[in-house]
């Protein structure tokens, strides 16, 4: 963890701020070549390697001479290594052990099948060993014990019971690291300023700024660093729903465009359409209409399981905006989504007057420029597009609408990035990976959300199954049978670079070993991410058109791809995606009339991989899942602030913490209520910790 959201804010006291800014080359116990290695670890000045928390702890609870062991319990030894004995051999088991001593015995450490570990020790080191102790024989024994190596001066050491651990460059050991953390808080440690005002420490029993961090490097016990860590989690949480709430005061400031439903212009668009609305679809267009015809913009959240048909919803509002002059952006995550959108648009629009066109990443510099041109000056009035090309200089003549579609990001830099200058475009997000609910709440609280409920009628949940190993080659042949049938069928694996040593087949294997193998007789294709966009879109042409019967491809058909006779899928690697992403995928098969089936090649993976893979199997709610993704993995790579496009969080876990979420969250909108531009003086740390950790991402520069 680094310093910023911590480090103390510029105060009256410049002397602080002087003290604190000291570059690490100055501060005692570092070493020049050292700080040069701290820089690595963004680590550059007193305030930095301060506020640099451990990023765990070793729990030492009970160290113990090796005479009073107990069987039974965690325990921990520290002594020297008295011998290293050779593997031996026996039972095709391959046991590696050491002899420890401390002044009152030996006890013998073992390891079976990892003979790499023969490599780490060396007669004479010293060692603190922790595990459960068994008694064999005469000698106590411990079986697989995590080691912390210990430099010579460490061995007399007053045993402490939690040992931080922090994160490491090379050429920096722990034990440099623990005492030149240990320095700085002694000559450092008192001189940052605390940044809360007295009656919240109190309020919320907060420890004071400088004893946190003296326990947060050094507790006494699980207890003072449950309080120290509490401390900083409710700090950073804090101040991140500081950022939150301001930036909704100021969105709530925004002007746009009223855009309203008129029957005339509902009519109108009803009539385009190709079937039946659901329950859902029509509550939503709804919700989204009676948000469009606001003064202020939209900003509204839609969620849907995979196959919800959300589409049609974006598509009603996109027309709303054109029915009343304005222009529309449509912003899909791949080329590939892009490119489906706009047939599906052509379709629909086949007889209408309106006006679209796809800003593609390979076009030619001239057709582009004709393109930015014409929109510019309103000749288009939707344009479709990928996140990246969109958020480039693209000038609207008058942007009313911005959907984007399946964004797992819902950032706020969009956003800002297609504001213009005299009104905000309205602002809908699609997603089929649903938010946890405490996110909803918290993190994402300043979205609106529409909910798709129910899939359109006839349509089949998709069959399930885990394929064990010796099972593989039933399920090719049924894969075949269905390909005979006329169905088309894809293949996911994971993109693994050569350079990753872990037993995953690659996309490009499994291609490989199909078009030989299994699925010879079949017209088979290959998509993935590193391809070039006319390739893409030719094989997935290909496959649109049948031409292709197998698509092979990485996660990048995750999103939206809709291909109706496509009905089998088979995943490989399946450890390697979460749930909510295994979803996705299972979500582009059923789409038609052909029931849907997606077959999951279970690998060697963990117990724990195989429990989500089973959970996967029994459940088609997208939401549960997510809600399991989320209890399994935390927040991830879906819902980390990052996705938010704000700086990932340092010490607070969104799961772990979500209580303390809650609280933090009704504060700094108390606060923030009473004191909109937190002008009061007793804010003004919290003030400035915000804008430098979430001014720029969250455009809060203008606060006050
Ligand atoms: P998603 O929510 O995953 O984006 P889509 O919008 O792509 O779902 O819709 C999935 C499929 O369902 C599309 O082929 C679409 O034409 C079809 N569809 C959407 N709404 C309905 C409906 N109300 N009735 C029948 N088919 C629908
Ligand atoms: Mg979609």
């Amino acid at each position: 963890m680094q310093a910023d959201s911590h480090s103390p804010a510029p105060s009256s006291s410049s002397k602080a701020k002087q003290l604190l800014a000291t570059p690490v080359e100055s501060v005692r116990g570092v070493a020049g070549k050292r700080a040069h290695l701290l820089h690595r670890l963004n680590i550059r000045t007193a305030s930095d390697l301060l506020f640099n928390f451990p990023r765990d702890y070793q729990d030492l609870s009970d160290e113990r001479e090796i005479a009073n062991l107990d069987e039974g319990e965690l325990l921990s030894v520290r002594g020297t290594v008295a011998e290293v004995a050779i593997s031996n051999r026996g039972f095709g088991k391959n046991r590696f052990s050491i002899l420890l001593a401390d002044e009152t015995g030996h006890l013998r450490a073992t390891w079976f099948n990892q003979p790499f570990m023969a490599k780490r020790f060396a007669k004479g080191q010293h060692l603190l060993l922790t595990a459960k102790p068994k008694l064999r024989g005469m000698m106590w024994e411990m079986s697989h014990p995590q080691v912390t190596w210990l430099a010579e001066e460490e061995v007399a050491d007053e045993p402490r019971k939690l040992l931080p651990v922090y994160s490491l460059t090379e050429g920096i050991s722990q034990y440099h690291m623990r005492r030149m953390v240990e320095t700085v808080v002694e000559e450092f440690g008192n001189v940052p300023e605390e940044v809360f005002p007295e009656s919240l420490l109190a309020k919320y029993h907060l420890l004071p700024l400088t004893q946190a961090l003296h326990d947060i490097h050094h507790p006494d016990d699980q207890e003072s660093l449950d309080h120290a860590r509490r401390r900083f989690v409710f700090q950073e949480l804090f101040i991140l729903q500081l950022a939150l709430s301001i930036r909704r005061g100021q969105q709530r400031e925004l002007h746009a465009p009223e855009l309203p439903a008129v029957a005339k212009i509902d009519a109108r668009i009803r009539r385009l359409l190709p079937f039946e609305l659901t329950k859902s679809q029509d509550q939503a267009i709804r919700e989204v209409a009676a948000d469009m015809a606001l003064d202020r913009p939209m900003n509204r959240l839609l969620q849907g399981d995979v196959g919800s048909g959300k589409t049609i919803v974006a598509l009603y509002a996109l027309l709303v905006a054109v029915a009343h002059g304005y222009q529309a952006a449509l912003m899909a995550p791949t080329e590939i989504l892009t490119r489906q959108h706009a047939k599906t648009l052509a379709n629909l629009l086949d007889a209408s007057r309106v006006r679209f066109d796809v800003l593609a990443g390979g076009m030619a510099k001239r057709e582009r420029d004709q393109l930015l041109e014409n929109i510019a000056t309103g000749e288009i009035d939707v344009v479709l597009g990928t996140h990246a090309i969109i958020q480039e200089d693209v000038r609207f003549k008058n942007l009313g609408l911005v959907v984007v579609d399946e964004q797992h990001k819902f950032g706020v830099r969009q956003r800002a990035a297609l504001r213009q200058e005299e009104h905000s475009p309205h602002y809908l997000v699609m997603t089929a990976t649903p938010i946890p609910r405490t996110l909803t709440m918290t993190l994402f609280g300043d979205l609106d959300i529409s909910t798709l409920h129910e899939l359109p009628s006839g349509r089949q949940p998709v069959n399930t199954y885990l394929i064990e190993p010796d099972k593989q080659a039933t399920w090719w042949q049924f894969v075949r049978d269905r390909l005979r049938e006329g169905r088309q069928a894809y293949v996911v694996a994971p993109l693994v670079d050569e350079s990753e040593t872990i037993a995953a087949p690659s996309v490009a294997q499994a291609f490989e070993q199909l078009t030989n193998g299994e699925l010879e007789a079949f017209r088979t294709g290959l998509l993935h991410g590193r391809m070039s966009s006319a390739e893409k879109q030719q094989t997935m042409a290909e496959f649109h058109s049948g031409e292709i019967q197998v698509l092979v491809s990485t996660s990048v058909i995750e999103v939206g791809v809709d291909v109706a006779n496509a009905s089998v899928m088979t995943v490989a690697g399946a450890e390697r995606f979460g749930l909510a992403q295994l979803h996705q995928f299972r979500g582009r098969v059923g789409r038609g009339n052909h029931p849907g089936y997606c077959g999951v090649l279970i690998g060697e993976g963990s117990e724990r991989g195989r429990e989500r893979l089973e959970a996967f199997a029994s459940s088609t709610d997208g939401f549960k899942l997510a809600e399991l993704d989320f209890e399994l993995r935390g927040p991830g790579d879906l819902f980390g602030t990052q996705q938010h496009g704000l700086p990932p969080l340092r010490i607070a876990d969104l799961q772990r913490d979500r209580e303390l979420l809650e609280e933090a969250r009704r504060e700094a909108q108390l606060l923030v209520a009473a004191d909109p531009g937190l002008k009061h003086e007793n804010h003004a740390k919290l003030r400035s910790q915000m804008l430098i950790r979430y001014g720029k991402a969250l455009n809060l520069s203008d606060v006050g």
